[in-house]
């Protein structure tokens, strides 16, 4: 048996490495064992990469439209093998500097399948390590050598970091050539001339987004009444509306019930709220009906861990009901998102040493999607709010009434503002439009500062900015605003 360690942690993804490099920070000896690359899917197959291809996505679309900016550019066109490319060495450029960051901090990285052995009670934690997993995809970086492998290996704790895998429907199961899961999408062979999203989550919008940028035939089926389920109504209008314009067709209270593959690409049956049915044919169909955590083979049935409809119980702090065993990140529950693994990561550890942490509030969580145009939130949506028995203020600011957001050329979009109309506090704000992703921060502090309207209103917002529509929508929401 290998030297004890004082924590290791299974899962090299956001939430795994993070967790230890604080952990590191703090003193304790730490290991993270990987079963196929570090970063995990955020680097790898998820945020990263995505980023990488929205952006060529964005800069095309921008070429195209440049005359809008009075330039001249000769039809733009695009070279996907390059996109892609250029996509996987971001991927590949970042999920280096992670095997970097546990390097500096002197973190033993394990390569293998990880299992915990045996958890008894009160004494350390036994995990053996087994062969690296025949990756789904090729591993981004090649496995570095002369590292820790096979073995079986002690923790005073163990962190429980293995993230999540798409979700499949039954009879509709990806097979990589017609049916793709966010795998394929991230690096087709060919642009498909048609394409067939399935849910309209994050991860599907910022696929139909690309590609539809892109010149494909897109179409987004979604089963809920409203696209972007998770999202203010409002705003997710205002971002369907945007969508429909850019050529985007959308089904929403729509049910795919069948899927035929044939040479030519696939045979889509959806049926919808009132019992019509109607079948779309497309080259290819991309399946984002979410995520499941990975729960299985870990031992953790056997170490007498709860695990609930695929997700591990843990409390504000990531410990689960079992004695040195705890976890984080998208194994242990929505928003399954890279900022929500890594601050779970540190609040896991702090705790561990003893620190006086405060628990995880999942309210103050943003969310972002990197379509065109982008969509981000923080805390309760209006009709959450009102759903909570909460008397609210609205505010709303439209991206036409912002010097800057004319400048940019970028005059569709809405910035909401939920306040508690009692006590004025910040309850959510919704953006839809150019650049919210990187607004959206400001609310988060102000939400965690437990900000006053008043404070809100009287902060100075820098001028031209598109956060000054941030001001603005609070303006609003208490009679205040002054460019609408
Ligand atoms: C297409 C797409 C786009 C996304 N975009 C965003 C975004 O823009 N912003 C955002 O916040 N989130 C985004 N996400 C979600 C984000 O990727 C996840 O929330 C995040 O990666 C979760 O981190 P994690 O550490 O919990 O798990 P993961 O990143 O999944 O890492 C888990 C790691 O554990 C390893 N592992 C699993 N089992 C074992 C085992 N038994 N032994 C050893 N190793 C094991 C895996 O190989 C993996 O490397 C996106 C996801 C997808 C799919």
């Amino acid at each position: 048996m290998a030297d004890a360690y004082d924590i290791l942690i299974i899962g090299g993804g956001p939430g795994g490495y993070v967790a230890a490099i604080r952990a590191a920070q703090l003193g304790f000896k730490t290991a993270v064992v990987e079963r196929e690359h570090l970063g995990g899917i955020c680097l790898n197959w998820g945020c990263i990469p995505t980023k990488a291809l929205l952006r060529s996505a964005e800069i095309f679309h921008y070429a195209e439209n440049a005359s809008n900016y009075g330039l001249k550019i000769q039809k733009p066109d695009f070279d996907m093998e390059a996109v892609v490319k250029r996509s996987r060495g971001v991927s590949g450029q970042l999920a280096g500097g992670v095997g970097y960051l546990m390097k500096k901090n002197k973190i033993d990285v394990i390569w293998g399948e990880a299992k915990i052995a045996k958890a008894p009670k009160g004494g350390p934690v036994e995990v053996t390590v087994g062969k690296m997993q025949k990756p789904v995809v090729e591993p981004q970086n090649p496995i570095p050598k002369g590292v820790l492998g096979e073995g079986r290996y002690k923790a005073k704790h163990v962190i429980v970091a293995t993230g999540a895998r798409p979700r499949v429907l039954p009879g509709i199961e990806p097979d990589g050539d017609r049916i793709w899961t966010y795998f394929e999408a991230m690096k087709p062979k060919a642009m498909p001339k048609s394409l067939i999203v399935m849910g309209s989550g994050a991860i599907g919008i910022e696929f139909a987004s690309f590609y539809k940028t892109m010149g494909a035939d897109v179409t987004v089926v979604e089963l809920l009444p409203q696209i972007m389920p998770v999202e203010d109504a409002e705003i997710a209008g205002v971002a369907r509306k945007q969508f429909e314009k850019q050529g985007l067709k959308i089904l929403t209270g729509a049910k795919v019930t069948k899927v035929e593959k044939g040479a030519n690409g696939v045979s889509v049956t959806v049926e919808t709220k009132d019992g019509k049915s109607q079948t779309l044919k497309a080259e290819r169909l991309i399946s984002a009906v979410g995520v499941m955590g990975n729960t299985e083979g870990l031992g953790l049935e056997e170490a007498g861990v709860q695990i609930e409809r695929g997700i591990v119980k843990i409390d504000p702090y990531g410990k689960t009901n079992v004695e040195g065993i705890y976890a984080i990140g998208d194994v242990a529950g929505p928003p399954m998102l890279a900022h929500k693994a890594e601050h779970e990561g540190t609040i896991c550890v702090e705790k561990i040493k003893g620190l006086d942490v405060h628990p995880m509030k999942k309210t103050e969580i943003p969310g972002c999607t990197y379509c065109q145009p982008q969509v981000a939130s923080v805390g309760l949506t209006e009709a959450k709010a009102k759903e909570a028995g909460r008397k609210v203020k609205v505010g709303r600011f439209t991206f036409r009434g912002n010097g800057k957001a004319i400048a940019l050329g970028e005059p569709e979009g809405l910035v909401k503002t939920v306040f508690d109309a009692e006590t004025g506090e910040l309850l959510g704000a919704h953006m839809v439009g150019a650049e919210v992703t990187e607004l959206i921060q400001g609310f988060v502090i102000a939400m965690g500062l437990e900000t006053t309207e008043e404070e809100l209103m009287h902060t100075v917002f820098p001028h031209p900015t598109l956060s000054e529509m941030m001001h603005e929508s609070v303006l609003d929401a208490f009679g205040r605003v002054i460019h609408m």
